[in-house]
């Protein structure tokens, strides 16, 4: 019946904009004139329909609260402004304002649940958003949460210096342990959900629309963890417990398309992307991304004399593996390799992952970082940047095989964010700072730029180790240390976000000096 209602409204408020846009049509000279007033009306006047909606059907929501205006929208959900109506009389700054998240009715109702559970247990600490109120009113469902004003990130990314970094970065590593420590996974860390209020230094993450329970999934053996593994307190892996519509609707592809994205090779879709990084930073002579990158199941495994091949056959081997089925909730861009790899054992490391992704983000001053629109171009911009190597041994950890026709060395994030900034080129680990007067270095033998120019890795060199004092466009050089360590390709070998806090980035009380 509530839906019924429901369109019925919706076919008003079209209506209703049809016939103010017809008013507009009447005077064209006007309409031209207003054209930036008319969308704006229009918006304003859809939201206040929507919102009248969403009164109506929830009148306990209507005696208690005005709803002002709508502040966010996700997939999944509207977001408004409210206040208490008690406090209608008084000025805004002594009001108490909250955030009206109302979700949308096709939500399953074990995933509002299992949110509206995180809320209440995780949060309200930490810096992870809690809930003061939920209503329901049959398939309407709000919940009342705590505002914090902030502003999008695209708008200070740029602004950021390393202290307010340190801090940013801190308070989302905080409110991560915290979230760790109940055993949940987040699964979608992202500036849109770490909500900032840069005035006040105050931290929200938000949205645990996509969060998962870590607990022990059967399915596939446990990846082998490499010796030197600084994650001991990583947590335990995840089953495939809480999967969201989002994840459906942001794969874009039906269940057997899916299929397509892990078994088939690249043959049908060639990644050939030109990000935007790669332009950015290569300048005349572009870097070119793998020309093809395509994920198998260990050789052993496949029968099929495709094996290896860059494509996929109609032959028996191909037709008849297993798809694999992995979570692989969370936003393009944020995603880790072993989702993108398909894993099932997933752990907290794909938060940590997400993290490491914001951190680097800011570092070189590029929003988004990654911006690949499915999993086998978004593995190749993760290639493009950690290198092939790194990804091919993380992908054998996770029984795995990455085979690309093209390999990339990986890129430095000091040179890349040095380049990126127009700062000058960071000198070699252990190098004595360069007179002015010294003479020009000679070019890299790998990539054969000048020595300004050239973004390889330094060989020899871990990128998460780091030097104390050392500078790169105005980051210290344990910034990019700790944004290696999150970045690490093999979730096994990423920090945990209690071994990050720690990091000598976040933990020292003032380390560094210009
Ligand atoms: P979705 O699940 O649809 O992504 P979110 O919970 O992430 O919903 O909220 C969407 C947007 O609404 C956020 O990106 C943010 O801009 C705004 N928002 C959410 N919660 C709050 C809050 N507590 N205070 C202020 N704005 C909020
Ligand atoms: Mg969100
Ligand atoms: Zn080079």
């Amino acid at each position: 019946m509530s839906r019924i209602r429901g369109i019925e409204t919706k076919i008003k408020v079209q209506k209703d904009v049809f016939q103010i846009q017809q008013g507009f049509k009447n005077g064209y000279a006007n309409a031209i004139r207003k054209k930036s007033d008319d969308d704006s009306f229009d918006k304003d006047d859809a939201e206040k329909h929507q919102i009248d909606e969403l009164l109506h059907k929830l009148p306990a929501l209507d005696q208690i609260f005005e709803v002002h205006r709508k502040i966010g929208e996700g997939t999944f959900s509207s977001v408004y402004l409210g206040s208490l109506r008690r406090h209608s009389t008084l000025p805004a700054a002594d009001r108490r304002w909250f955030a009206i998240k109302h979700l949308v009715p096709t939500a399953h109702p074990a995933r509002i649940e299992h949110e509206l559970r995180c809320l209440q247990d995780i949060g309200g600490k930490h810096n992870v958003i809690g809930v003061d109120l939920c209503l329901r009113h049959l398939d309407t469902i709000v919940f009342i949460m705590p505002y914090i004003p902030h502003r999008k990130f695209s708008e200070y990314v740029g602004e950021m210096d390393w202290e307010e970094l340190r801090r940013y970065m801190r308070a989302l590593l905080e409110a991560l342990r915290h979230v760790h420590s109940f055993g949940i996974i987040h699964r979608d860390v992202k500036p849109s959900n770490f909500l900032y209020d840069r005035d006040n230094k105050r931290y929200l993450l938000v949205d645990f629309g996509l969060a998962q329970r870590v607990c022990v999934s059967p399915d596939e053996p446990a990846a082998p963890r490499p010796a030197s593994d600084p994650a001991q307190d990583s947590a335990p892996t995840l089953a495939h417990s809480n999967k969201r519509t989002r994840d459906q609707l942001e794969d874009d592809s039906s269940p057997g398309a899916k299929r397509v994205a892990l078994d088939l090779t690249v043959e049908s879709k060639r990644v050939n992307v030109s990000t935007d990084l790669s332009k950015k930073l290569t300048g005349p002579s572009k870097v070119q991304l793998p020309k093809a990158v395509a994920l198998k199941r260990e050789a052993a495994t496949c029968a099929c004399a495709c094996a290896g091949v860059g494509g996929v056959c109609a032959g028996g081997g191909c037709a008849t593996r297993a798809v694999a089925r992995a979570p692989r909730a969370g936003t393009q861009g944020f995603r880790p390799p072993e989702v993108l790899l398909k894993w099932p054992r997933q752990s907290a490391a794909v938060d940590l992952w997400a993290a490491g992704v914001v951190l680097a983000t800011v570092l070189l001053n590029r929003y988004p970082l990654f911006r690949a629109a499915d999993d086998v171009s978004a593995l190749a911009e993760v290639t493009e940047l950690l290198g092939t190597a790194a990804v091919q041994r993380a992908a054998h950890h996770l029984g795995r095989r990455v085979v690309t026709s093209v390999r990339r060395p990986g890129m430095c994030l000091r040179k890349l964010s040095a380049h990126l900034r127009g700062a000058a080129p960071p000198r070699p680990p252990s190098a004595p700072p360069r007179p002015p007067s010294a003479p020009p270095r000679p070019p890299c033998a790998r990539c054969r730029r000048p020595a300004a120019r050239c973004l390889c890795p330094d060989e020899n060199v871990s990128a998460s180790s780091f030097e104390a004092g050392k500078w790169v466009a105005g980051f210290p050089d344990s910034a990019f240390a700790l944004a290696a360590h999150l970045l690490e390709p093999a979730p096994a070998q990423r920090p945990s976000a209690a071994a990050a806090l720690s990091h000598a980035f976040l933990a020292d009380p003032a380390p560094h000096t210009t």
